[in-house]
């Protein structure tokens, strides 16, 4: 079984088989943080390899290596010349930085790769076995570290092999292979239209702002009630899960935002969940808004998403609208450094904005985004590209 693709500048292959037997310049290990040797990846790479690897591991890693952090040996009997030692996380429910480590482990072998020289490095399904990380999460963090990773200035190994050991796991590393299917949009757009989709925590964290965070939303729709173009609405908050409000309202017509906070932040699944459902809704129209503004508006951390909204996913959706639909996304963030966040997820820096969460905060907010509004309707579809955050915004 074997299935090959483009990445940009780099090959990537999908092959059933064995890690230890791969004939490329690194192989992979999914070693232990005391990187003492084990079963798995592990036990096949040292058995095959002899007790050379396991020699110069003990003498330049005494202290082993952490976890989501990559070290090189020789590869003793084996074909290939490397072995990187990488620690995966071991999983525990998914909210407790497992998929951030997960992508470390592949990007710091892919940055060792680039400073061994190496044209080609296989990789096994790392953290999916003893680890127990569900291996259709781990294959869109793996696909997408390679996607992030050619997609920088970084030179490349010209090839990047995933070696997986089970016909399932092949299964699935294709499907995640496959581009997630686009959706193909029945109508035209309407000329001088714009959308403004609102997505707002209501976590208990938003507990002493809530009033403010409407009554600024209330009155963003007040004073833009007059634009000069056909304004419409959607509005969905979210907590522990993901709460339609209402869609596509008139904005002379949206009833009162009110946010009721409690329980904790499913963010990433809201988000996607939100954006999948916003551009479902306007494929079906035969005149679909113009213009999309999207904005999200937190105070707090990711902490309650389902384990299949990965950040890697929700990065792909908002990088496909983001290029191919033109969606400006704006987000805010507090208590957090929201601009890492953001672009953990697809949205640029550039688009993302640090607030202070409390009534002088959310009313900068409010300017801001009276702004961004009236800026995203006057510019031309073409430049919808340029919409960011300027100085006036930055100001506190
Ligand atoms: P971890 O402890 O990081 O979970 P494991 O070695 O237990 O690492 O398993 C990682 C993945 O590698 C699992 O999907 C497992 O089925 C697979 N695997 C086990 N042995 C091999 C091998 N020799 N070659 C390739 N993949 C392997």
């Amino acid at each position: 079984m074997e299935k090959r693709t483009q990445i940009g500048n780099i090959t990537v292959e999908l092959l059933l088989g064995d890690i230890s037997e791969q004939e490329v310049d690194a192989i992979v290990n999914a070693a232990n943080r005391r990187l003492a040797g084990g079963g798995g990846v592990d036990g096949a790479i040292h058995r095959l390899g002899g007790p050379a690897i396991m020699a110069e591991t003990r003498q330049k890693y005494p202290n082993g290596c952490p976890t989501g952090f990559a070290v090189a040996t020789g590869a003793g009997n084996l074909a290939a010349k490397w072995v990187f030692h990488t620690v995966g996380p071991r999983y525990r429910d998914g909210l407790h930085g497992e998929e951030d480590a997960l992508r470390a482990c592949y990007q710091n072998c892919l940055r060792l790769a680039v400073e061994h020289g190496c044209q080609s490095i296989a990789f096994p399904a790392i953290a999916t076995g003893a680890y127990g990380y569900p291996i259709d999460e781990a294959a869109i963090v793996a696909l997408q570290a390679v996607r992030d990773f050619q997609s920088g200035e970084n030179p490349c190994p010209q090839l990047v092999r995933f070696v997986l050991f089970s016909g399932d796991d092949f299964k699935v590393y294709a499907r995640a292979l496959e581009p997630e299917p686009r959706r193909e949009y029945v109508g035209q757009a309407k000329p001088n239209t714009m959308s403004v989709c609102i997505l707002a925590d209501s976590s208990g964290s938003m507990a002493g702002i809530a009033d403010d965070m409407s009554g600024s939303l209330n009155t963003l729709m007040a004073e833009n009630r007059n634009l000069d173009a056909e304004v419409t609405v959607t509005y969905s908050t979210f907590s522990s899960n993901y709460q339609p409000q209402f869609a596509e309202k008139p904005i002379a017509e949206v009833p009162e935002f009110k946010i009721v906070p409690t329980n904790s932040t499913a963010l990433l699944e809201s988000a996607y969940t939100m954006i999948e459902e916003v551009d479902a809704r306007f494929a079906a129209l035969d005149a679909y808004p113009e213009k999309v503004l999207f904005v999200i508006v937190t105070d707090g951390m990711e902490n309650a998403s389902r384990p299949q909204y990965t950040r890697a996913r929700l990065f792909s959706l908002i990088e496909r609208q983001t290029k191919e639909r033109n969606w400006v996304f704006l987000y805010f963030g507090a208590n957090q450094d929201a601009i890492h966040e953001a672009a953990s997820f697809g949205i640029d820096a550039s688009r993302s904005m640090n607030y202070c969460a409390d009534r002088h905060g959310l009313e900068r907010n409010r300017e801001r985004l009276s702004r961004k509004m009236e800026q995203v309707m006057c510019c031309q579809q073409s430049a919808l590209g340029d919409v960011c955050f300027d100085d006036e915004d930055r100001k506190e």
